[in-house]
């Protein structure tokens, strides 16, 4: 493992295209003048690949890890959707997204001891992307490193870990919130080559009810639509059972009863707010 505590200058040409009014997506040429501006040929990323809009940490105000975050030099192998077991709250604004990031960061550093926010990205009921531990975005635009998370226990140097704000047990997520997680999870596997048939739901790897069984039952249309935006319409296969893990963990479909670690309750009201 090697660290790499340099941000990519091509990201800043990026949000910077994003910034001048394309949406989800970049025009063509605004992504080739990335490519030419940085002259990197060696990022991982596939040519004319766009992805959604993602506020960094320093957009939504996060506070330094208490250690430096380790960047591995490795790919991931799949995406761990999870919820956070808080409030499905109405407040959909940009600022209410920005007080999540910051409340999860604060409870995972300081009530759980972690040295940054557990995961990789964040999608707010509002539909806002957000970047969770340090440097995550930067090794996305890579597309061939990963950071280390914490967020899944035997999976957090292999998958990318994406917080969903809500309790989706019986609920199902905001159809804009999904949308923005099905466009997040086929960015980061165009990034890193994923299938999407390697989307899991948390469950499958801990004993914990996450991320809810109704965004669990959701996960075949994630599968679907991410591989749609993809450019395939063929159906996308289930995962495969037992998957290969380390360190004698078992994986399989089963609903746990553990409470997810964002105990329900604990951002609302968000503090610092
Ligand atoms: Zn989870």
């Amino acid at each position: 493992m090697t660290s790499h505590p340099s941000r990519l200058s091509r990201r800043d040409v990026f949000s910077a295209a994003l910034a001048l009014g394309a949406a989800t997506v970049l025009p063509a040429a605004a992504s080739g003048a990335a490519r030419a501006a940085t002259g990197s040929g060696r990022s991982g990323r596939r040519d004319g690949a766009t992805g959604p809009r993602i506020t960094d940490c320093d957009g939504w105000g996060a506070r330094e890890a208490s250690e430096e975050v380790v960047v591995l030099d490795t790919r991931p192998e799949r995406i761990i959707v999870h919820h956070t077991a808080s409030a499905n709250v109405s407040d959909y604004s940009r600022e209410r997204a920005h007080a999540l990031a910051r409340a999860i960061q604060t409870y995972h550093m300081d009530a759980q001891g972690w040295i940054d926010t557990g995961q990789h990205f964040t999608v707010s009921r509002g539909a806002f992307v957000l970047e969770g531990r340090h440097h995550s975005l930067a090794a996305l635009d890579a597309g061939d490193r990963l950071v280390r998370g914490a967020h899944c226990v035997g999976q957090n140097s292999v998958a990318i870990g994406i917080e969903n704000e809500g309790t989706y047990t019986s609920e199902a997520p905001p159809a804009a919130q999904f949308s923005a997680l099905a466009d997040l999870c086929a960015h980061v596997c165009r990034q890193y080559d994923v299938s999407p048939s390697e989307i899991y739901g948390h469950r499958d790897f801990n004993n914990t009810a996450c991320p809810g069984d109704r965004l669990y039952a959701m996960l075949p249309q994630l599968r679907q639509d991410v591989a749609r935006r993809l450019g395939s319409g063929r159906p996308v296969a289930l995962p495969r059972w037992p998957v290969r893990l380390p360190g004698g963990w078992s994986a399989g479909p089963a609903a746990g009863s553990l409470p997810e670690y964002l105990p329900a309750g604990l951002l609302d009201p968000l503090r610092g707010r």
